[in-house]
C-alpha cells in the first residue's frame, strides 16, 4: 500500500531518476509545463509566436514538403507576424497527409531521434506521421500537469484501464511493467473483458488505494457499469476519473462519477496532436495553448453549431503539423474560468465514440481493440467494423488505390486473429468497399455493434 511518504518519494526521486537516467526529461519539462499555468494571455501569445517563427524556420531549411508549400502560398518563416503568415496556408486534411507523410519529415533530425506512429482519428481514416522523443517527452509531461489539474501528483496510485493483451509486444509489457512498478499503477486491460475476471481485478486494484482512475471513455464506463453491477461502488481512495481518446457524454460522466464517487474529467488530445485540452475542476475545458495554436473553423459538412478544430501544435520539429483538420468538432467559449487559468476555454468535443462488441459467451471487447489492425499500415483509407449479430462481424475496407495482393492477404490475417481472439466465436467477412456510408454529420463510425449487452 501507497503512503503519502511513497507518493512524494516517488514524484520527486524516483521517477525523475528513473527516467533522467534513460535520457527521458519528462520530469524537467514538467516544471517547465506547470509555470506557464500561471502565464498571461500575452505570455502564451509571445510564447506561441517564438514558437512558430522557430517552426516555419526549421521547415524552410529542413523540410522539402512545407518549404515547397510556403513557396506556394507566400508564407515569410522571417515575417513579422507569424500568425498572419500561418493564416495564408490552407487546412492541412488527412487525405494530403496520408499522400504525403513521409515527405512531411524534416531532414535535421535522423531516424532515432524519431517515431513512427499511427492513427485511425475519429473517423477510421487512417494516417502514418513522425513525432520527435522530444514532443512525446513533453506530452508525458502534459499528462503529468494534467493529473496535476486534478489534483493527483505523479507517483500517487492509480487504476489504469487500458490495452494489456492483444496488440501488446513483449518489449511494451516489459516497459509497461516497469513503468507500473515505479508509478504504482494497476492495470485493467480494456481490450478483452470477462465481467467476472473484471469484478476480480476491481478487488484487486482497491487494494493499491488508487487515487485516479483514468482510461479510454468507453472501456471505462463499461468497467463502471460492472462495478455497479456487481456492488463494488466502494473507492474511497479515488479523487479523480479521467477519460480520454472518445467523446464523453453526460451519461459516461455519470456512470463513472457515482461508482467511483469522485469528479470526472474529460482530457482532448490525439495521437497526431497530443495534448489538446483539459478540463478543470470547474468543468470547463481549457486549450493547451501554450503547445498549439488552436483554431475553430466553420465547415460546410458539419452542419450544426459545433465547428472544425483545427491544430497547429508547436513542438514536433520531426513532422511540422501547420493548420492540422483534426476531424473532431468542437467551439470556442468566450469568457473566463473561475479557476483562476487564463486558457482559453471550448466546449468539449465531439470526437469518435467505440462500441463494445460483445461475445457470446459474454465476454466485452471494447472497439478500440478492432482499430489497431490498422495500425502502421498503408494502403487503406478507411474501414469500419460492423458486430450485426452475437456471431458475426463485417469488416469494409476501402483501400487507398489498388488494393495489392499483400494487403488483401493482411486483410484476411486480420480476420483471421480477430476469430482467434475471440476463441471462434465471431465470424468475420471482409468487403472491399468504395465508399463506406456517413452518419449524422458527415462523420462515420468505425466500430458498430448491433449487439446490446446483458448481464
Ligand atoms: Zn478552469
Amino acid at each position: 500500500m501507497s503512503t503519502p511518504i511513497g507518493a512524494t518519494l516517488r514524484r520527486r526521486v524516483t521517477l525523475p531518476v528513473a527516467f533522467g537516467l534513460v535520457g527521458d526529461k519528462r520530469f524537467a519539462l514538467l516544471d517547465d509545463v506547470l509555470a506557464r499555468d500561471t502565464w498571461s494571455p500575452a505570455q502564451v501569445r509571445n510564447h506561441q509566436a517564438e514558437r512558430l517563427s522557430h517552426l516555419f524556420r526549421i521547415c524552410r531549411d529542413h523540410n522539402p514538403y512545407w518549404s515547397a508549400r510556403f513557396e506556394a502560398f507566400g508564407v515569410n518563416p522571417d515575417g513579422s507576424d507569424p500568425f498572419a503568415e500561418l493564416a495564408k496556408l490552407p487546412v492541412l486534411t488527412k487525405d494530403e497527409m496520408r499522400a504525403n507523410w513521409k515527405q512531411m519529415r524534416s531532414t535535421h533530425m535522423s531516424e532515432s531521434d524519431m517515431v513512427h506512429e499511427t492513427s485511425s482519428g475519429s473517423t477510421g481514416m487512417q494516417i502514418n506521421f513522425y513525432q520527435s522523443h522530444y514532443y512525446r517527452q513533453l506530452h508525458a509531461a502534459m499528462e503529468y500537469r494534467s493529473r496535476m489539474w486534478m489534483g493527483v501528483e505523479p507517483g500517487e496510485p492509480y487504476l489504469s484501464i487500458q490495452a494489456n493483451s492483444a496488440h501488446v509486444n513483449r518489449k511494451t509489457k516489459m516497459l509497461r511493467s516497469a513503468r507500473r512498478w515505479m508509478e504504482n499503477c494497476y492495470i485493467l486491460d480494456a481490450f478483452q473483458m470477462d465481467p467476472a475476471r473484471v469484478r476480480e481485478q476491481l478487488l484487486a486494484a482497491r487494494k493499491i488505494n488508487p487515487v485516479h482512475v483514468h482510461g479510454y471513455t468507453t472501456a471505462c464506463t463499461t468497467v463502471a457499469e460492472i462495478a455497479q453491477e456487481a456492488g463494488i461502488t466502494d473507492w474511497p481512495s479515488v479523487r479523480a476519473v479521467s477519460t480520454t481518446s472518445e467523446r464523453q457524454t453526460e451519461q459516461h460522466r455519470k456512470t463513472l462519477g457515482d461508482t467511483f464517487g469522485a469528479t470526472v474529467y474529460d482530457r482532448y488530445g490525439s495521437r497526431e496532436v497530443l495534448s489538446i485540452a483539459m478540463q478543470c475542476s470547474e468543468g470547463k475545458h481549457h486549450i493547451y495553448e501554450d503547445v498549439n495554436i488552436v483554431e475553430f473553423a466553420p465547415l460546410s459538412d458539419v452542419g450544426d453549431a459545433l465547428t472544425a478544430t483545427i491544430i497547429t501544435p508547436l513542438d514536433n520539429e520531426a513532422m511540422p503539423l501547420f493548420r492540422y483538420r483534426s476531424g473532431d468538432e468542437a467551439a470556442a467559449i468566450d469568457g473566463t474560468c473561475t479557476c483562476g487559468r487564463t486558457l482559453r476555454l471550448m466546449t468539449g468535443c465531439r470526437g469518435r465514440i467505440c462500441n463494445n462488441f460483445i461475445t457470446p459467451d459474454g465476454h466485452i471487447v471494447n472497439g478500440t481493440y478492432f482499430l489497431y489492425y490498422f495500425y502502421y499500415q498503408e494502403g487503406y483509407q478507411s474501414f469500419q467494423f460492423h458486430q450485426t449479430t452475437e456471431e458475426h462481424i463485417d469488416l469494409y475496407v476501402v483501400p487507398d488505390g489498388t488494393l495489392t495482393q499483400e494487403r488483401m492477404d493482411y486483410l484476411k490475417q486480420c480476420c483471421d486473429k480477430i476469430r482467434a481472439d475471440s476463441n471462434d466465436q465471431f465470424t468475420v467477412e471482409l468487403h472491399i468497399v468504395d465508399e463506406i456510408p456517413k452518419r449524422r454529420g458527415g462523420k462515420h463510425l468505425y466500430t458498430i455493434s448491433d449487439v446490446l449487452r446483458h448481464i
